[in-house]
């Protein structure tokens, strides 16, 4: 059975004057109800929608740029959003669940696995989740930001076969203006020709898309563009996902996911608290020998941590190798920094353990690997 996220941006579920409006949203959800129903996959909705249904009901014209305001606006809009939703699914007697997600959320492990458990859970009793950021309580730093990247780690969340961003767009254009049918791999060419385009309505353009398509197909998820304006879209895509027949849209081609669940977890969906900048010893034993990294090869500590935290490691070029699950403070890093393991002890008065960080929470990124994280 497929595993199926649908990303429903703002400017499906609004018209031209950013007003809500069901036009093509009733499509959609006819063909996901009929394909749910076929038992065609197990189908999760990311949706946008609720600050412009807030903006709406308030009688704002612009996008609010401040985050109270958003605030606000998704606060009111959200419920106006699901009641759409609800209304639309009821027809088919679909049975639909709301499910709001911080950023924050995701970074606990212990509701990570939560979320997953309930999302499993509802997927037994054919419910279909229909998930959005929880705007109202997602402080800046702490947000996803975009709807883009929170249905690419949406899908990563729950292994999901195929990822859909629907938009009003067609795919992904070359600079000479022909669609990119096939991304094998999202070189920084893919990434240039996708800068631009905004909308007064919604927040991502073609480079979150791309972006997300970069964190989803590295964990093994095929992600296809595609616009959600075109009758039978859903059905098109997962045809010819199936039989190999004809693409629409754009498809990001999934890289055979190498990182097992909870360095996967590392990887996406921690925020980083600091840097270490290690020394060549270091950074050979961690990209090529599979080691741990350990106190003495340490140069500079970077940012505010405590154990437990994520960091990022560099080399001395600045140039970003590896993300970890550090095993102690950044007080306790700077008076054992570039010091041998024994003598932690003495130095501190106790000792966590050998390792700063543990091999076994520790992830090299794509810049420093052959093209996507490894373990
Ligand atoms: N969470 C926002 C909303 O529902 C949308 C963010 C986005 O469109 O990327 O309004």
């Amino acid at each position: 059975m497929q595993r199926i996220v649908v990303k429903i941006g703002t400017s499906i579920l609004t018209d031209e004057d950013g007003k809500l409006s069901t036009k093509y949203l009733a499509h959609i959800v006819e063909e996901i109800a009929g394909l749910h129903k076929q038992g065609a996959g197990e189908f999760i909705i990311v949706t946008s929608g609720a600050i412009g249904a807030g903006m709406q009901r308030l009688g704002l014209k612009e996008r609010p740029q401040t985050i109270i305001l958003k605030q606000t606006a998704a606060a009111v809009g959200q419920n106006i959003l699901i009641e759409i939703y609800e209304g639309l699914f009821k027809k088919y007697e679909q049975t639909i669940a709301q499910i709001l997600l911080t950023h924050q959320d995701m970074s606990c492990r212990k509701s990570y696995i939560n979320i997953s458990n309930t999302i499993s859970k509802l997927f037994e009793y054919k419910v279909i989740p229909i998930i959005n950021e929880n705007d109202t309580v997602a402080v800046d730093e702490l947000k996803f930001g975009d709807n883009d990247t929170l249905a690419a780690l949406v899908s990563q969340l729950v292994e999901a076969d195929l990822l859909l961003i629907l938009s009003n767009v067609d795919g992904l254009y070359s600079s000479a203006g022909e669609l990119i049918s096939i991304v094998e791999e999202i070189t920084p060419e893919i990434i240039k020709i996708s800068a631009g385009t905004t909308s007064k309505f919604s927040t991502g353009g073609m480079q979150t898309k791309i972006e997300a398509a970069k964190i989803a197909t590295q964990s093994g998820t095929t992600v296809i563009i595609s616009n959600g304006k075109t009758k039978g879209i859903i059905t098109e895509i997962l045809q010819a996902y199936l039989t190999g027949g004809k693409k629409c849209g754009t498809t990001f081609v999934a890289k055979e996911n190498k990182l097992n669940s909870r360095k996967r977890w590392i990887m996406y969906h921690l925020k980083e608290s600091g840097e270490l900048i290690i020394d060549e010893g270091a950074k050979e034993a961690i990209l090529n020998r599979g080691k741990s990294l350990l106190p003495s090869g340490i140069l500079d500590v970077k940012g505010k941590f405590d154990e437990g935290d994520a960091v990022i490691i560099k080399d001395t070029q600045n140039r970003k190798l590896a993300k970890g699950l550090i095993g102690y403070s950044q007080n306790d890093l700077l008076k054992i920094k570039g010091k041998q393991t024994n003598e932690i002890e003495q130095i501190l008065g106790y000792e966590y353990g050998e390792e700063v960080i543990h091999r076994d929470n520790l992830v090299l990124l794509e810049s420093a690997s052959n093209g996507y994280p490894q373990a």
